[in-house]
């Protein structure tokens, strides 16, 4: 049984869908050693004409349950690929962070159509992560043989909001993952509690142990980027450093933000970084 208030949603986003009335916005993921921009993450936004803007946590797991995730993964990818030819032109060379659903991976063709479209738009396979976070019902350990296969095609793969849901240690060390993004709840106490601390820290190592780079979702505040820093932590991406973008904002955004990264870092904040 869907609610009522779900099904006059669910219509609206699929005549959102439908006449091209989605957009994706391009968050910026930064190197915490040097401040260079190194990937951006596409993010679907809906802004409605009556109900306005409605948060992808609404209508994705809306989408997932009644059967439009594929259509939304799919304009959603042809989208963001495009951009990716479109700065590629104007000279930025960055990676492009894709979120997938792990319903999307249940079809094992899959991997040759996100390739086939990558060919289709003159991306390198090597410039796209797809970032997954675990499903309630789908544990990623029954997905194995398709991460597998997007890693052969060169794919990065990152799970995402590491922390939060099922995501074992185990499952890390089994899975062809190539990034870990540790979810922003264990970056929000991490300046006034010693333990978030010890846990962002000790997450940051062992991934480097397995071999996996790391990025910091949800870095808001001066302090935890520079905290982070201090962790080797690789990656940092929140409202601190930008908001998601436009894509035509991006290259003012690297602009200022290229000004603003050495003030950043030249703020040392030692004492806190005490574990003991
Ligand atoms: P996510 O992949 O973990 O994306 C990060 C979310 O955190 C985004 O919310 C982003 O706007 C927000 N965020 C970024 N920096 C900060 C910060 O410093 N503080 C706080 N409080 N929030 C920050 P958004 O855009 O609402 O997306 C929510 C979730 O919806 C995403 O989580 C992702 O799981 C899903 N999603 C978004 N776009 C797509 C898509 O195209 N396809 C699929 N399947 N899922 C998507
Ligand atoms: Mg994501
Ligand atoms: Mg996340």
């Amino acid at each position: 049984m869907i609610a009522q208030g779900d099904l006059g949603l669910l219509d609206g986003f699929e005549r959102a869908l439908i006449n091209h009335r989605l957009h994706l916005a391009y968050q910026p993921k930064i190197s915490l050693a040097d401040g260079t921009l190194k990937r951006v993450e596409a993010l679907v936004r809906w802004d409605d004409e009556a109900l306005g803007a409605i948060a992808p946590s609404r209508f994705v797991p809306l989408a997932e349950k009644h059967g439009l995730i594929d259509k939304l993964t799919q304009w959603g990818l042809r989208t963001a690929l495009r951009q990716w030819r479109a700065w590629h032109a104007e000279g930025i060379d960055i990676c492009l962070a894709f979120n997938i659903s792990a319903l999307s991976l249940d079809q094992l063709d899959f991997p040759d159509l996100v390739e086939r479209m990558c060919r289709a738009f003159d991306v390198p396979t090597e410039r796209l992560v797809l970032e997954l976070t675990e499903g309630a019902t789908q544990p990623l350990i029954k997905l194995m043989d398709t991460l597998t296969r997007f890693r052969i095609k060169g794919i990065g793969l990152a799970i995402d909001d590491f922390g939060t849901g099922y995501s074992s240690l185990m499952q890390l060390r089994q899975l062809p993952f190539t990034e870990l993004k540790i979810d922003r709840f264990f970056l929000t106490d991490m300046i006034r509690s010693k333990d978030s601390r010890l846990i962002v820290r000790t997450m940051i190592d062992l991934a480097h142990g397995l071999g996996l780079s790391v990025t910091a979702e949800g870095v808001e505040t001066e302090e935890q980027l520079v905290m982070l820093r201090d962790m080797a932590c690789d990656v940092g991406q929140g409202y601190l450093i930008s908001a998601a973008l436009a894509p035509d904002k991006l290259a003012p955004w690297y602009a200022e933000w290229k000004k603003r990264w050495p003030k950043l870092v030249e703020k040392r904040t030692e004492p806190m970084l005490a574990l003991d």
